[in-house]
């Protein structure tokens, strides 16, 4: 099932690091631009967008494309 995290979340954009990478942690969350849905940037569940750009479990979030990610900030609401 999947969980729109929007509902749970207020997100704001984040800046990338300054070597280019994406950022990563607890709170930081990436939105996929093909298919806007988003995954947390650590995710421990089992975690996909729709077209397969992020894929994330254990922990990790594996990007298949980075120019395709905005990374953001989660608060809860
Ligand atoms: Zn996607």
């Amino acid at each position: 099932m999947k969980i729109d995290l929007r509902k749970i979340y207020r997100f704001d954009p984040v800046a990338m690091n300054g070597d280019g990478s994406l950022p990563s942690g607890g709170d930081i969350y990436y939105e996929c631009t093909e298919c806007k849905h988003i995954v947390s940037s650590v995710s421990h569940l089992k975690a996909a967008c729709e077209c397969g750009n992020l894929d994330g479990g254990q922990g990790k979030t594996h990007v298949r494309s980075p120019d395709k990610v905005n990374p953001l900030r989660g608060k809860l609401r």
